[in-house]
């Protein structure tokens, strides 16, 4: 295990808090996020911010090849330094919502892994960004904050439930999978984590429903969560026949009227919005 202060001396570097820079210490945790992901040498892993390498190693020991973006220039010199007896890891520096995640990954035979202690600033944004990009991961294990992974694994109906929720499930199967202290970091943070597994899931989808449309729908039905779908959805002037055909389209599933966006699941919403998106015959 790399010592993270005497690297960070060595080098003179302060970490950026702009930049979530808080790097994992805990051996037990590295080792135990590299378990969740049950990393094997058929596959290639993905690391977001590798930092100065502690979980990069390790998953370098299990792996077979693992690919780390890492946007901060000055982490490249240690960064290099820890990876030196690892022949199987490729340093990228960019940074990961500007990169190219098809081009990144291709060519590989075995699954495709995301595992990330991701920078915080930046969480939900590099989530969506690869559920969305259509990469063929087979799984994705996550450090982020606790909050977020609550939000992720929420279940319809209660208070954390929101649009990551209902996309998260669209195209995984979340699950928590243990707490991390925020005692395991250098500097530490001001909140506490938490490991989340989501493995991929396929929803079948209506022919005539574009991914596109579908999520519009959901982020405009948890624009304004207090209010009913009638008030948030039905209010976008992109809704053909408006609020009238949305409350038919409530009154034919078997829903409320005043129904709210965190009482309808995932296959509520594909059904909800391949309603809206159909033509009503003349
Ligand atoms: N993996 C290391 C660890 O667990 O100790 C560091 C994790 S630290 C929470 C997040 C890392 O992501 C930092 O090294 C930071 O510089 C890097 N980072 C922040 N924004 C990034 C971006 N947009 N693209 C790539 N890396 C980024």
């Amino acid at each position: 295990m790399i010592n993270t202060n005497e690297i960070l001396s060595k080098y003179g570097l302060r970490l950026t808090k702009s930049l979530g820079q808080n790097f994992l210490t805990d051996v037990n945790i590295i080792r135990k996020i590299v378990e969740t992901a049950e990393v094997d040498k058929n596959d290639l892993v993905l690391e977001i911010g590798p930092g100065i390498g502690a979980l990069t190693a390790r998953l370098a020991e299990k792996a077979g090849k693992v690919i780390a973006v890492e946007i901060d220039r000055n982490l490249l010199a240690p960064l290099s330094e820890t990876l030196a007896g690892y022949g199987n890891v490729q340093v990228i520096h960019a940074d990961i919502m500007q990169t190219d995640l098809w081009e990144l990954t291709s060519g590989w035979d075995g699954s495709l892994k995301v595992v990330s202690n991701l920078p915080y600033y930046i969480t939900t944004p590099i989530i969506m960004s690869l559920l969305e990009s259509g990469i063929p991961w087979a799984l994705l294990v996550f450090m982020v904050q606790r909050e977020v992974v609550n939000r992720m694994v929420a279940m319809p109906g209660t208070k954390d439930y929101s649009s990551l929720s209902v996309a998260v499930r669209y195209y995984a199967e979340p699950k928590l999978s243990f707490h991390v202290s925020r005692n395991c970091f250098i500097p530490k943070p001001d909140v506490d984590s938490a490991v989340v597994k989501l493995k991929k899931r396929s929803l079948s989808q209506p022919e005539d429903l574009s991914r596109e449309f579908l999520f519009r729908v959901i982020r405009a039905s948890f624009s304004q969560r207090r209010k009913t779908l009638l008030n948030s959805l039905g209010n976008q002037p992109w809704l053909e026949g408006g609020k009238e055909r949305l409350k038919e389209v409530l009154t034919g599933m078997g829903l409320s009227e005043n129904i709210r966006a965190e009482a309808l699941s995932v296959e509520q919403f594909i059904h909800l919005a391949d309603q809206l998106c159909k033509k009503k015959p003349l």
